[in-house]
């Protein structure tokens, strides 16, 4: 199915924890269109699982990134610039919150757990715009992942349904801020995926059978179709779309009351 051609082109894929991580499947699809690659790993812990497939991926740059740590995202945007001098798109895959505030109601979020799930889950993605931009002189694409939950309210998806409408609102701004350097900045909006996030919502099952149930396509969604879409974005396939919240969701987003 890979008819996009990116070779020569250089990425940074952020938000890879294993190889079920919708990261990973789109730097799979990244480098089998021919594009070279940075990837980053959470911490050492992460680092045992992130290294085989940053192995399979013949990344030019594996680094370690927690972008709560102070400087190590910087530390990484220095490697990529005195490596490639220039990157042409990234993706920003990670999302974040304290046990207590993704499984409590936000009417009991602290400020400090807010503060930390948004300059986590949103903010890292504002600082990787600002750092790309200067390496991105012919113009780039940064992509995000997003949710129906920053859209209509879906139960235990708590403190992440607003945190995740900053990020949509987000790449809008970042869009209009960027376009005249014809830097494109889009969300994919993805389905529910079994992964280690998603393992910390609960009843994430009963979300699962709900998009069978009620998305026009009947099913859930493969990480391979996420990763197929972020591949489209980081293409000149993409070329005018900008600002956009891709939804990679089946159909979900579509329905209202569905009687069956
Ligand atoms: P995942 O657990 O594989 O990926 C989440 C990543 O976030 C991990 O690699 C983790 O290391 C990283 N992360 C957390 N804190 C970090 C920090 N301080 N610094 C750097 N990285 C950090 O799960 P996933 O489902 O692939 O999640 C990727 C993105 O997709 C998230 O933004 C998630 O909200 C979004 N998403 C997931 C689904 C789903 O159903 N799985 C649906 C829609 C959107």
């Amino acid at each position: 199915m890979q008819v996009i051609d990116l070779k020569g082109k250089k990425g940074l894929v952020v938000g890879i924890a294993n190889e079920h991580s919708l990261a990973w499947s789109a730097a799979k699809h990244f480098r089998n269109a021919g594009a070279d690659l940075a990837l980053t790993y959470l911490n050492d812990k992460a680092k045992a699982y992130v290294k085989p497939l940053s192995t399979e991926a013949e990344a030019s740059l594996f680094l370690p990134c927690d972008v709560s740590k102070p400087g190590e995202l910087e530390a990484v945007f220095g490697e990529i610039k005195a490596k490639w001098g220039r990157l042409d798109f990234l993706l920003h895959s990670i999302a974040w919150a304290r046990k207590e505030d993704l499984h409590g109601r936000l009417t009991d979020c602290s400020a400090e757990g807010f503060a930390e799930s948004m300059l986590i889950s949103v903010h890292s993605f504002i600082r990787m715009a600002k750092l790309a931009e200067p390496l991105m002189e012919h113009g780039g694409s940064l992509m995000t992942m997003s949710y129906y939950g920053a859209e209509k309210v879906v139960d235990h998806y708590n403190v992440m349904g607003p945190v995740k409408a900053s990020l949509e609102a987000s790449v809008r701004y970042l869009a209009h801020e960027l376009g005249r350097k014809s830097i494109r900045v889009n969300a994919i909006s993805a389905g529910a995926v079994a992964t280690r996030a998603a393992s910390g919502i609960e009843h994430f099952d009963e979300l699962l059978n709900e998009t069978v149930r009620k998305a026009p396509l009947r099913r859930t969604v493969e990480a391979c179709e996420v990763g197929r879409a972020a591949l489209m974005l980081a293409s000149d396939y993409a070329s005018a779309i900008t600002g956009e919240t891709l939804h990679v969701d089946a159909g979900f987003h579509i329905e209202g009351m569905v009687f069956h």
